[in-house]
C-alpha cells in the first residue's frame, strides 16, 4: 500500500551523530511551549500510525501531529498529489494571480460546509485564520457604520493560537494574559460551559453568557469559541444545546459568531463539523489542522456572502490581509487530496469505531488515584489527572511503552490517525492506562 520511498529510507540520518545533532536543538532550537533544552526525541520517518526514531525505535502515533496527520504519515495519495504539484510549480504569489489547487480546495470547501458560508480566505496557519476571522468581523461591523463594535466575547477554557489578537481569547489563566497584560485586547469572558457533552442540558448552564452578551452587545463584534469541544485549552466536550443558546442569542443581540474549527474540522468529533452536533451555522468559520492531512501547514477562513459585501463595501474596500504564502498551492494541493481521501472514505464509521474502543479501554482508568475524570468525543480520549503531571517524565515512559502522547498539565490525552488500527489503538490505551497507574 505504502510508497517504496519512505519507511526503511534512512539515509539521511545513517551518517548523523544524533548525540551532536541533539546537543544542538538543546542549545539552539526552541520547541513549542517549552524551555530551551527539554527533551525532545529526534524522528527519521514517519509512515501509516508509526513515528520511527533515530535509535530504530517504532512508536504508534497517538497525537496526529496535534490534530492534523487524520490519514497517517507518509500517505502514498497525498504523496503523489504534493509530488505532482511540485512538478508544476511550489509556489507562486496569490495577488493578482491564481491557480487551480486554490480553485479546486475553495470549490471544496464552500461545498462542504453549510450554505451560507461561500467567501474563502486561504491562509497560512489556524492562528492567522482567527486572525482574519476577527479583522473580517471588525471591519464588517466598521462597513456597517458601528466602529464601537470591536470586542469579542468567548468562554474560559478556550484555545484560538498564538498571536496576539488570537491569545486574547485564549483562557486567561493557562494563555497566561498576565505576561501580557496591557498588550493584548481586554475580551470579555463568560464561564467555561458546565454542562457535559452527554449529560443532561442545565438551562442556567448559559445564563451568565447571556448576561454578559446583553451587557456588552453595543461594543462586541462577535462571539468566538470551539464548538462542542474544547482542544489545547481544557480538552472538555460541552452539551450542543449550549452552542444552540448562543447562536440565538447571538442572532438577538446583533453579535456575529465565530467558529473555530480549528481542531474539530474534518470529522474528529464524530460529525464533519463540530457545529453539526448543534445544527448551528456560524457567521465565520475557522478550518486548519486537518486541512492538508498533516501535510503543510494551510488554514482557512469562510464567511457568507453578506458579511464580505459589507467587508467590501467599507473604507478599505477590501479585507485587509493578505500573507505572503497565502493559498500556497502544494498546501492546497495537499488539501484537496486530503479531503477527497477522507470523502471517498467511510470515516464516519471509522471515528465512531475508534470513539467505542477509547471509552471501552481508557474506562478502566476511572479507578486509578491520579485519574479525576475520562472522557471521550469522536476520536479523541481524554484522562485527566487529579495534579498536573511533568509531561517530560511521562512523555518518557510513554515513550519506553512504545507509543507516543503527548500530555500537558493535567491532561493525557490522544487524537490518533482515523486508520489507526484495533490492535495499535489497544497498545496506545494500554500504554496510558499502564502508565497512569504506575504515577
Ligand atoms: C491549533 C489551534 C489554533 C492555532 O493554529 P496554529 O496552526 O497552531 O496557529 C487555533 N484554534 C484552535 C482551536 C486550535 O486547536
Amino acid at each position: 500500500m505504502r510508497s517504496q520511498a519512505g519507511s526503511t529510507d534512512n539515509r539521511w540520518s545513517e551518517p548523523r551523530d544524533w548525540g551532536r545533532a541533539v546537543a544542538f536543538d538543546h542549545a539552539h532550537l526552541w520547541h513549542p511551549y517549552a524551555p530551551m533544552g527539554a527533551p525532545v526525541w529526534p524522528v527519521v520517518a514517519a509512515d501509516g500510525v508509526r513515528l520511527t526514531l533515530a535509535d530504530g525505535r517504532r512508536l504508534i502515533d497517538g497525537m496526529s501531529s496535534w490534530w492534523a496527520a487524520i490519514h497517517g504519515y507518509n500517505h502514498p495519495i497525498l504523496n503523489q498529489a504534493v509530488g505532482e504539484q511540485l512538478g508544476r510549480m511550489a509556489h507562486v504569489m496569490f495577488g493578482g494571480l491564481t491557480h487551480g489547487p486554490a480553485i479546486d480546495l475553495g470549490r471544496r470547501l464552500v461545498d462542504l460546509t453549510p450554505a451560507p458560508l461561500e467567501k474563502v480566505f486561504l491562509c497560512d496557519s489556524g492562528s492567522v485564520a482567527v486572525e482574519v476571522a476577527i479583522k473580517m468581523a471588525i471591519q464588517y461591523w466598521q462597513g456597517c457604520g458601528r466602529p464601537g463594535k470591536h470586542r469579542l466575547l468567548t468562554v474560559r477554557g478556550g484555545y484560538h493560537g498564538d498571536t496576539f489578537a488570537a491569545m486574547s481569547v485564549c483562557d486567561p489563566v493557562t494563555g497566561m494574559h498576565r505576561l501580557f497584560a496591557g498588550l493584548i485586547p481586554e475580551q470579555v469572558f463568560a464561564p467555561r460551559p458546565a454542562c457535559r457533552f452527554d449529560g443532561p442540558w442545565e438551562p442556567s448552564a448559559i445564563t451568565e453568557f447571556a448576561e454578559l452578551i446583553a451587557a456588552h452587545a453595543g461594543e462586541l463584534a462577535a462571539v468566538i469559541l470551539e464548538p462542542i469541544a474544547q482542544g489545547a485549552g481544557g480538552m472538555w466536550f460541552y452539551h450542543p444545546q449550549y452552542l444552540r443558546e448562543v447562536r440565538a442569542l447571538c442572532a438577538t443581540h446583533d453579535v456575529l459568531l465565530i467558529a473555530d474549527e480549528i481542531a474539530t474540522g474534518f470529522g474528529r468529533t464524530g460529525r464533519f463539523l463540530a457545529c453539526d452536533h448543534a445544527q448551528v451555522t456560524p457567521d465565520i468559520l475557522c478550518l486548519g489542522k486537518a486541512l492538508t492531512g498533516g501535510y503543510m501547514t494551510l488554514a482557512a477562513t469562510l464567511t457568507t456572502d453578506r458579511i464580505a459585501t459589507v467587508i467590501g463595501h467599507g473604507e478599505a474596500g477590501c479585507l485587509m490581509h493578505g500573507p505572503t504564502f497565502m493559498a500556497n498551492p502544494l498546501a492546497c494541493a495537499a488539501a484537496v487530496a486530503s479531503i477527497d481521501l477522507l470523502m471517498a472514505g467511510d470515516w464516519q464509521t471509522r471515528v465512531g469505531a475508534i470513539a467505542g474502543q477509547l471509552a471501552r479501554e481508557l474506562e478502566p482508568c476511572r479507578r486509578l488515584a491520579a485519574v479525576a475524570d475520562v472522557r471521550v468525543l469522536g476520536a479523541i480520549g481524554v484522562v485527566e489527572t487529579r495534579v498536573a503531571l511533568d509531561s517530560s517524565v511521562l512523555m518518557a515512559r510513554f515513550v519506553d511503552a512504545g507509543v507516543w502522547v503527548r500530555p500537558f498539565g493535567r491532561l493525557v490525552y490522544v487524537m490518533p490517525p482515523y486508520v489507526i488500527s484495533r490492535e495499535d489503538l489497544s497498545v496506545l490505551t494500554a500504554a496510558i492506562t499502564r502508565v497512569l497507574a504506575d504515577i
